[in-house]
């Protein structure tokens, strides 16, 4: 019998509610502004919610959420984006409003493990995903098991410095990977189009700039890729989010960038692919947990 479980994505901008199965299908979705307001987010879950889940039985609902999230797992503890979200009970609001089992977790976690459990990362023992989109999100899997060690997942590990010389970064930082391959600056430094999609096409139609800021994403991913590599050494790396789409103009920087950085032994061993659920990712990988 096919088993059933929402996946719910809480972005800084939107959010989607999906119903997956446990074959890692996404059957119906539903996506609107996340807002600014608590009780209108839970209000508007519930209600995409029951247009999605139509007359199936739910064995619960995963609800991924853009940053660092508390031990207890039950609310997010820190997103500069979602301040209005923080320390809210998200996860018994949830359970109220749906009626179901609920499980929260880290949006670039759950990317992971859906690439892990239905898509890219199948049969990795130590497998290391990049979300690049909005901001750089990144999640990594040890023999089956989620990093944890800081926010519920690999900490700040976007925020790897690629360049000593490079721009600073909201987070304080300077020459941080997400500071250099966020759709903001992409967006601001390639000048053709006003989001992300738009520079990837315009570079498809020979925009130079654009073709130009791609690659240097794809340059800055690849270096991120390889000091990330001497930690947790993976044995693949897989490029999820919105920049993953660009692929033919960001995964041979990046792994270019990535081979000619890396240690000898992940030169030769590790491959670095694009993720293959695309933007399903993260819903799937939310609602993952609940179907076993
Ligand atoms: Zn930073």
């Amino acid at each position: 019998m096919i088993q059933f479980a929402l996946g719910v994505d809480i972005g800084g901008t939107n959010t989607k509610v999906a119903l997956v199965n446990d074959g890692g299908d996404v059957a119906g979705i539903e996506t609107f502004p996340t807002g600014r307001d608590q009780a209108a987010l839970i209000a508007n879950i519930r209600e995409a919610a029951g247009r999605c889940r139509g007359a199936a039985t739910l064995r619960g609902a995963g609800v991924a959420v853009a940053g660092f999230i508390n031990s207890a797992r039950d609310r997010l503890s820190y997103n500069p984006n979602l301040q209005w979200l923080e320390g809210f009970p998200l996860r018994d609001a949830m359970a109220d409003a749906l009626g179901v089992t609920v499980a929260l977790e880290v949006d670039s976690n759950a990317s992971c493990l859906g690439e892990y459990r239905f898509g890219a990362g199948r049969g990795s023992q130590r497998f290391l995903c990049l979300v690049a989109g909005t901001g750089l999100g990144v999640g990594m899997i040890i023999d089956g098991a989620l990093v944890r060690f800081m926010g519920e997942c690999i900490g700040d590990a976007g925020h790897v410095v690629v360049d000593a010389n490079g721009p600073e970064c909201p987070c304080g930082g300077r020459g941080c990977a997400e500071a250099m391959v966020s759709e903001r600056t992409i967006v601001q430094n390639a000048q053709s189009g006003a989001t992300l999609r738009e520079v990837i096409e315009n570079a498809r139609k020979g925009d130079t700039r654009a073709v130009t800021e791609l690659a240097a994403a794809g340059r800055a991913l690849g270096i991120a890729m390889a000091s990330l590599s001497q930690i947790f050494f993976p044995d693949r790396i897989v490029l999820a989010g919105g920049l993953a789409e660009a692929e033919h103009l960001v995964l041979p920087a990046a792994e270019a960038a990535f081979r000619r950085t890396v240690n000898t032994e992940a030169r030769a061993r590790v491959e670095v692919v694009k993720a293959s659920l695309g933007w399903r990712a993260t819903v799937i990988g939310a609602a993952a947990p609940l179907l076993l």
